[in-house]
């Protein structure tokens, strides 16, 4: 491939056929490909897209504010709290970002936590979709991520939606879950209000199922959207456990959120190795208490975040792996310690992940005074029973509908995270939008995901990955709600910006058009995004030098 071939010319005949075989085979096509980000990302935020107006704006004619505007209005389209999904999501958008072969992964989380901030400071409204204002009353069951996330895109659709929502402030485990030092209430409360800002009322102290029925809610409205998480926690099911001294992780992050008292002792050990456990065993860590955890497989297989993980270990939480309870110990009620049962790793089970297996005879005691259970939640279905199967679950189909008229998506539909409940939200609304209008759903991109090897890294400026920094260890304990993590400077956010390979995607670099012999290439009067260049293939001589030249991977040999 690269060299010309020009076709011989027979003074017997017309050789454009043979020319037209020879474009067929060599030629470029410009195709849009998916990237790694936006493939991984649980709410399918189109992270390329957004971080492509504030890259290229002088390709696009944008001011810096205009390209800021841009960029959260094209990430709003899918999330609505951007400054908070900056702050808690793991981010497994940055797992396969084709940066990292080069040097390091693109830090989008900071990226999005400042575009976040940013619209929050300039107090930018959410956009209302163009169109006709709908009749159709929508129900919400629940004001976490999914129940925000479906009322948004629901709202901006100009319906009029009513979200019940059981506690006296909306959120969710965002709110009464995850610890201030992670997610600042006023950046919870600024987000959260934008979306009430569109329309949405919102009914607090108003449980679904005790304070009015679902019947009535389905008589209100044409549809309803269940988002009631997994609150319920799920028990260690040991001796000793019922009494006294022993905390589930939710409701004791419930305690600590709503500042109230909450009593734990010296000693406190926290059983289970997901987001609850950590954020409980760094709270009780801040009440002054000696932390372990106690988690049954190996750090590998734990679930919560790897920066949460190093962040309490470096805090002075102690995390046993391979370690399990046996029984709560108790004197005159009280208790004393636990029990706890060494493990090791045995055959992979049906998750792939390798059963922990008690080792014989291998059991130490542990002192506590206080028991945090936090292994797991399920729905608290209490007065919504007649939404379950009689398997007392929920089916929802990939549009998240459970029944006629009802909707479903979050925790509730099985444990995710934040992003994958705003995901849940957006795909129900936009399933639900389409029955109501009659229109069909666009047909999922059937795009190919670009690997760094289809592209040609040596192009791209060598760059490091910003750090954030974090305020001390000392502030952390005399100000257990300030928040830990501190966000990027403008320049620092303009630096990782420029490190987005924009994968698969054009941006604008022009080395096709200045590589192209034949003049093939013209640029757009309109640049937009992934589109700088039109291409004229009558006059392509089929070189493919300009595939040689994309960078990012956009222009590939036509099939
Ligand atoms: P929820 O957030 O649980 O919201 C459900 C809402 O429904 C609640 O407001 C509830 O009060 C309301 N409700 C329930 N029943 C009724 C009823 N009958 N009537 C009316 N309202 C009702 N995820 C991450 O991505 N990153 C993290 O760092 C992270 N940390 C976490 C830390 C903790 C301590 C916990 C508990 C969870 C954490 N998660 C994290 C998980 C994440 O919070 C959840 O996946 C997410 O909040 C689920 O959203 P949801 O809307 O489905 O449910």
């Amino acid at each position: 491939m690269g060299a010309r071939t020009e076709p011989i010319r027979d003074l017997a005949g017309d050789l454009s056929h043979v020319r037209a075989r020879q474009i067929a085979l060599i030629s470029p096509q410009q195709q849009e490909k998916l990237s790694p980000c936006q493939m991984n990302c649980p709410s399918g935020t189109d992270i390329r897209g957004w971080i492509a107006f504030i890259a290229q704006r002088s390709k696009l004619g944008l001011s810096t504010e205009q390209a800021y505007t841009r960029a959260w209005q094209r990430l709003v389209e899918f999330n609505p709290l951007p400054a908070v999904l900056g702050r808690v999501c793991p981010h497994p958008c940055e797992n396969q970002c084709n940066r990292g072969a080069k040097d390091e992964v693109v830090s989008i989380h900071m990226l999005e936590r400042h575009i976040g901030d940013w619209a929050l400071a300039h107090n930018l409204p959410l956009p209302q979709l163009v169109g006709k204002v709908n009749d159709a009353s929508i129900g919400v069951v629940g004001a976490g991520p999914a129940g925000l996330s479906f009322a948004y895109q629901m709202a901006r659709r100009g319906y009029a939606v009513t979200i019940y929502e059981r506690l006296s402030q909306p959120g969710g485990m965002l709110r009464y879950g995850i610890p201030e030092y992670r997610l600042p209430r006023a950046i919870l409360d600024g987000e959260i209000q934008r979306i009430i800002e569109l329309g949405v009322e919102l009914r607090l102290d108003c449980a679904v199922g005790k304070d009015i029925s679902v019947d009535e809610l389905r008589r209100r409205h044409v549809a309803l959207f269940v988002g009631i998480g997994a609150s319920h926690p799920l028990l260690l099911d040991i001796p000793g456990e019922q009494g006294p001294g022993v905390l589930s992780g939710t409701g004791f992050m419930a305690c600590i959120n709503q500042h109230q008292p909450v009593e734990v002792g010296k000693r406190v050990v926290v059983v289970g190795g997901g987001n609850t456990a950590i954020d409980a065993a760094r709270a009780a860590l801040r009440l002054g208490a000696e932390v372990t955890m106690l988690y049954r497989r190996t750090r590998q297989e734990m679930p919560a975040m790897a920066e949460e993980i190093d962040d309490a270990m470096a805090e002075g939480v102690d995390i046993q792996f391979l370690a399990a309870p046996l029984e709560i110990l108790r004197e005159c009620g009280c208790v004393v310690g636990i029990r706890v049962q060494k493990m090791a790793l045995g055959e992979p089970d049906a998750s792939g992940r390798r059963t922990p297996r008690p080792v014989p005879g291998d059991t130490c005691v542990l002192p506590a005074t206080t028991i945090i259970a936090a292994i797991s939640q399920q729905p608290d279905w209490r007065g919504l029973e007649a939404l379950i199967t009689a398997a007392g679950t929920i089916r929802p189909d990939g549009g998240g509908q459970i029944a006629d008229g009802l909707w479903a998506g979050g925790d509730v539909a099985g444990l995710g995270t934040v992003t994958s409940a705003i995901g849940d939200g957006r795909r129900a609304a936009e399933d639900l939008h389409a029955q109501l209008t009659g229109e069909q759903l666009p047909a999922p991109k059937q795009l190919e995901v670009i690997t760094a090897a289809s592209m040609h890294l040596s192009f791209y400026a060598p760059g490091e990955r910003v750090r954030a920094e974090t305020i001390t260890m000392a502030s952390r304990y005399s100000e257990p709600s300030a928040e830990i993590q501190c966000g990027l400077g403008e320049e620092q956010f303009l630096a990782e910006i420029g490190r987005c390979l924009s994968c698969g995607s054009c941006l604008g670099c022009g080395n096709c058009w200045m590589y192209c012999n034949a003049h093939s290439y013209e640029q757009s009067k309109a640049p937009k995004p992934g589109d700088y260049f039109i291409f004229n293939q009558a006059s392509c001589e089929g070189c493919s030098k300009c595939i040689e030249v994309c960078p990012c991977g956009f222009l590939s040999k036509s099939k």
